[in-house]
């Protein structure tokens, strides 16, 4: 299976601008190689335009600063962002054209089998030199592939495509249901519930702060593009923690239980009207779901994505299950039927659990309990999340 991970660089300000200079190559050739497609009536072949490269090399000295696979890359991830708008179309969403990159659109480049090393703590680059690297955890695995990205506030990353193994987890005999919500981040089928870390809404009001800022800043000043770089810092240790705090979420609920269900978001996206997928809990919800879909695939467990459909409603009891409407404010199930009273995000989960079992053909374990209670571990903590550097990295 494949796997992503990814370090902080430190490259010195040479290395920095001849990073920046590939950035710049590849844009030049994207943008060259989306005129030829505008030009002509249909798209042309990939081939075509690959076999174009080395005469553009010669044309283009300055392109003599990437790798070639790095080049030929920008031609695949082309290819790659038309494929990515027509399958939105497809889907029926309004899709605008293929826009030509500017100097600040161009975030990463690529090396594709070759051209990289990983030696005595450095990154060694063809074209760049050997890079130091904060190797934070072990690279089990070969790597195919490494993104090189510069953030916003000026932080460079190598993200590593690694082909590794998958190592099963011995089976635990439980299972649970996760119930994703707004007024917890998630609740699950024993009652437990994890808040949004208060140290990453801490930094959303930070940000929103930096915002302000920026906005009073005169357009093209110096102190705008300085406001610009802090704001950018702001946002990117919000990413940073989030993703910490998601890996470790997923990966306590991957090594405890064998069988995990949650909803499926896109149908779920569907039915609901009111479901913004540019919210920020959202988009950290599908996170969240990818990360326990490929841990689930690593460790041998099942996740099973179910209908969202009267989830919220219907009544957990599994000898009642009967329809009871309650509007997004009433936090209580109360169910007249069979007497069962409970909160509303637990009674969802249990849902969740039960469609999942029902899905994976499973019997259902042991009867969950009502009652509610926030969960041991200490997903939200300061320390752990988000230090003062900023730089918190990946510990799945
Ligand atoms: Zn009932």
């Amino acid at each position: 299976m494949q796997r992503n991970l990814r370090f902080r660089l430190y490259p010195s300000k040479a290395q920095e601008m001849g990073m920046l200079e590939v950035l710049d190559s590849c844009r030049k050739l994207y943008n060259y190689f989306l005129r030829k497609w505008k030009e002509s009536d249909k798209v042309p072949p990939k081939y075509d335009l690959q076999a174009q490269i080395p005469y553009l090399v010669r044309q283009w000295p300055e392109l003599e600063n990437s790798h070639s696979k790095t080049r030929q890359y920008v031609l695949w991830q082309l290819y790659s962002n038309l494929r990515g708008l027509r399958g939105l179309k497809a889907k029926g969403r309004k899709v605008g054209r293929l826009r030509f990159k500017k100097y600040t659109r161009m975030k990463s480049f690529v090396y594709n089998q070759t051209g990289f090393a990983i030696i005595d703590n450095r990154l060694r680059l063809s074209k760049i030199g050997p890079i130091p690297i904060k190797l934070h955890r072990k690279i089990k695995g070969s790597i195919k592939q490494v993104h090189i990205k510069r953030e916003q506030s000026g932080r460079w990353f190598a993200i590593f495509s690694v082909e590794t193994k998958a190592e099963k987890l011995g089976t635990t005999g439980k299972a649970i249901g996760l119930d994703l919500n707004i007024e917890n981040y998630l609740t699950d089928s024993n009652g437990e519930w994890i808040e949004h870390p208060h140290n990453l809404l801490k930094l959303e009001e930070k940000l929103a702060r930096e915002q302000r800022n920026l906005a009073k800043k005169e357009k093209g000043s110096k102190n705008r593009l300085k406001q610009r770089i802090k704001t950018a810092r702001v946002y990117e240790r919000i990413t940073d923690g989030r993703r910490d705090f998601l890996h470790k979420l997923s990966r306590y609920y991957i090594n405890n239980y064998d069988i995990i269900g949650v909803e499926d978001l896109a149908v779920k996206e569907m039915m609901e009207s009111s479901y913004n997928a540019q919210n920020t809990a959202d988009s950290s919800w599908s996170t969240f779901i990818q990360m326990l879909s490929y841990k689930a695939e690593g460790a041998g467990r099942t996740l099973a994505k179910v209908d969202p459909k009267n989830t919220t409603q219907n009544c957990s009891n599994p000898e009642c299950g009967k329809y009871v409407y309650k509007p997004i404010w009433v936090r209580e199930h109360r169910c007249p039927h069979c007497g069962l009273v409970m909160d509303r995000d637990p009674n969802a989960a249990i849902n969740i659990l039960n469609k999942a079992l029902k899905e994976v053909g499973s019997v259902r374990p042991e009867p969950t309990p009502a009652e509610m209670k926030p969960l041991l571990q200490d997903f939200g903590s300061a320390a752990s999340l988000v230090n003062e550097t900023g730089s918190s990295f990946q510990k799945p």
